[in-house]
């Protein structure tokens, strides 16, 4: 059995493996095809994959000869017909917010692994890539927001005067929230932090940053690990407490997501124009709409001297780790879909295998994705 490898399209710097992943690969019998410069934005050459046991291909024959082509921002539509029968495709296809092309992949045969859906269970969390990219994201964000930002995070006494700590705001504590707390208090700053979830409070003090609390939250303790969409009410009650505490912030960040929905808008206008010069907001739900309402996906916007920085793939500014922590958690689910000789075995009875599967047999197979579109 073949697996292919491809490159992925620019601005993506990372690759979904890396060739310590493919010699892992390799160990399970199957054979390695990795597209033509698929490492470089990673720092790593084509030599690197042969060495590992990979064979390099062009993008045609990696989609034409593979049986497993694996990515992390999906194959383009435009290359569905190029693929082998049966061939199985295994990336982050964002099957929620992509119900027509989830139609067509299904309609051609394919069958479908989306790594973002994968069941958040507990012996899922070693194949969990939005775990492992959010961590990264989390970290990433807060050194963004500290070489944006005119001053320094730790507090500095020197005989020239005393510099004052940054008051760091997370909203939404989740992978990349509580990373990014323990970044900006282990760079000195002083951090407060938002969730709607009561469970992550602990969490949060433990980490060194002060909890603040809403009210009134909508209960997620059956969401399976992801964030329930809140009232009208509960939200115009956060958005005036993000307000009285975003006038203080030098820096804010900005996780909260639900699956499947547009971002909660919890940053509005007016509490940017209450915040001072020099302050920077870093937008981790950028792509899905953002929680600011200035910002702007993949762009730096200057509003009133405050920086908003809307940016919801910073794993891939920092490639090669975050390739090689995609690549692990690769390895770790295809185990479950291959057998000792190297050959598919998908068995519909493992939650992991079943819950990630998206389309198979000519149909959307998921639930929650056929129920969303
Ligand atoms: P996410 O990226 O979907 O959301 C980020 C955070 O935003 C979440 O903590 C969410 O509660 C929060 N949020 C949503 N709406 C909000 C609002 N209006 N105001 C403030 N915050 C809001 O979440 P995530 O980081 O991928 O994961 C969330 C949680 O799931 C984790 O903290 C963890 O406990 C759990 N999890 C479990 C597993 C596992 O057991 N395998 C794996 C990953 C995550």
């Amino acid at each position: 059995m073949t697996i292919g490898i491809l490159k992925e399209q620019a601005p993506e710097n990372r690759v979904a493996v890396l060739p310590e992943s493919a010699a892992a690969f390799i160990k399970l019998n199957a054979q390695i095809a990795v597209e033509q410069g698929a490492g470089n934005n990673a720092s790593t050459a084509d030599a690197d994959y042969t060495a590992a046991g990979a064979k390099i291909l062009s993008r045609d024959e990696i989609l034409s000869q593979s049986d497993i082509v694996i990515s992390i921002n999906g194959v383009e539509e435009a290359d569905f017909g190029k693929l082998k029968n049966g061939a199985i495709l295994v990336g982050q296809y964002l099957p929620l917010y992509n119900g027509a092309k989830m139609k067509t992949i299904a309609a051609k045969g394919i069958t479908l692994f989306s790594m973002d859906m994968l069941p958040r269970t507990t012996r899922g969390q070693a194949m969990d890539v939005l775990s492992s990219q959010a961590n990264l994201a989390g970290y990433k964000a807060v050194v963004l927001a500290a070489t944006h930002y005119p001053k320094l995070f730790p507090m500095l006494m020197t005989a020239a005067g005393t510099i004052t700590p940054a008051k760091v705001m997370i909203i939404g504590a989740g992978v990349a929230g509580l990373q990014a707390i323990a970044t900006a208090k282990r760079l000195g700053a002083q951090v407060e932090a938002f969730d709607t979830r009561p469970a992550v409070k602990e969490e949060c003090q433990s980490l060194g940053a002060k909890f603040i609390e809403v009210e009134g939250a909508a209960d997620a303790s059956k969401a399976g690990g992801y964030a329930v969409e809140q009232s009208a009410e509960f939200i115009a009650r956060q958005k005036a407490k993000i307000h009285e505490h975003a006038s203080k912030a030098d820096i804010i960040i900005t996780t909260a997501q639900i699956p499947g929905r547009k971002a909660p808008l919890l940053v509005e206008k007016t509490t940017v124009d209450a915040m001072k010069p020099g302050s920077v907001i870093v937008d981790l739900a950028a792509s899905t709409g953002g929680n600011c309402e200035l910002t702007k996906d993949r762009e730096i916007v200057i509003y009133n001297g405050v920086k908003i920085i809307g940016n919801s793939n910073l794993a891939s500014d920092t490639a090669l780790d975050a390739s090689k922590l995609y690549g692990k958690n690769l390895v770790n689910f295809l185990k479950l879909i291959i057998n000792k000789e190297g050959g598919i075995n998908l068995n519909w009875e493992d939650d992991l295998v079943k819950g990630t599967c998206i389309t198979h047999g000519g149909n959307v197979t998921n639930e929650k994705v056929a129920a969303a579109n």
